[in-house]
């Protein structure tokens, strides 16, 4: 399938590492020009600089590109933090910082691109969300709210842009080894419960995630907007989705 993503212009925010670089690489391979914009990068380096938690930096990135290239067609906000506190007694300045990052990061950088996205009359936001804005895993409070939020904004925007031929959607990675999350430094002990949650039994990988995202931001994804798209392997799919790999289901 061609997605017509030749000669469009990306954004990827965190584009830096992790699931980020995976999906600016895979826009490069669909044609897309892939701009990386990380709160790690540098005024001239591969991965641009920009903080999405300021309106500044989020608008200085975004005409930056306007006048390289001319233009913007797609944002892909994935730029995203967590943090590790259980709730009665999470510090509301980490608190306030997850939401900065992952649901105000993902208005400013769509209040800098639609001006550039109605121009056009075309454009496609995505928006990373996480399976822990279906089902949040405890001590995470903060992280799943926020990402509950990003799918609402999502929806929103959807709404709201619908007129002018720009989709909105998110998608819910399930648990996709990062530095993120450290999941490829755990034994088979400690990852065989996490694995017995998700029907296909694996970790994800970010070329997978990217491979959606890539879709999403597709010219023949244009009837889908203010969707949530699940790219977990099918985590929690069932009530007991490891006995989907044993008999009398699984293989063996
Ligand atoms: P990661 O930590 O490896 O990468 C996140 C990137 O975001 C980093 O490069 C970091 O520098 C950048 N970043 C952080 N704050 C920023 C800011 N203020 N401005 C710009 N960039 C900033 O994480 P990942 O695992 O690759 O996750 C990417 C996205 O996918 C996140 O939104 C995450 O919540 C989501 N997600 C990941 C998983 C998973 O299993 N890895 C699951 C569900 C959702």
């Amino acid at each position: 399938m061609d997605l017509g993503l030749t000669g469009r212009v990306a954004l990827v925010t965190g584009a830096g590492r992790g699931i980020g670089a995976a999906i600016a690489t895979a826009l490069e391979a669909e044609g897309a020009a892939a701009v990386r914009l990380d709160i790690s990068g540098t005024d001239d380096g591969p991965v641009r600089h920009c903080d999405v938690t300021s309106p500044d930096s989020a608008r200085s990135a975004v005409a930056a590109v306007v006048r390289e290239f001319g233009r913007v067609d797609v944002l892909v906000n994935n730029a995203g933090i967590v943090a590790d506190a259980p709730l009665e007694s999470i510090d509301v300045a980490l608190w306030q910082r997850v939401f900065d990052v992952n649901v105000t990061g993902v208005l400013n950088m769509c209040q800098a691109v639609i001006p550039e996205l109605k121009r056009r009359r075309w454009g496609r936001i995505v928006n990373a969300a996480s399976f822990a804005a279906i089902v949040p895993s405890l001590g995470a409070s903060a992280y799943a709210a926020s990402k509950a939020a990003v799918v609402q904004l999502g929806r929103t925007l959807a709404g709201e842009l619908g007129g002018w031929g720009i989709t909105v959607n998110s998608y819910a990675p399930g648990m996709v080894p990062t530095e993120m999350n450290r999941f490829a430094d755990l034994d088979d002990v400690a990852a065989a419960p996490r694995l017995d949650q998700v029907t296909l039994g694996r970790w994800g990988t970010a070329e997978e995630v990217a491979a959606a995202v890539c879709f999403l931001a597709s010219e023949p994804a244009g009837y889908i907007t203010g969707t949530l798209l699940d790219v977990s392997g099918g985590k929690f799919a069932t009530q007991t989705p490891g006995a989907a790999r044993r008999p009398p289901y699984g293989p063996s």
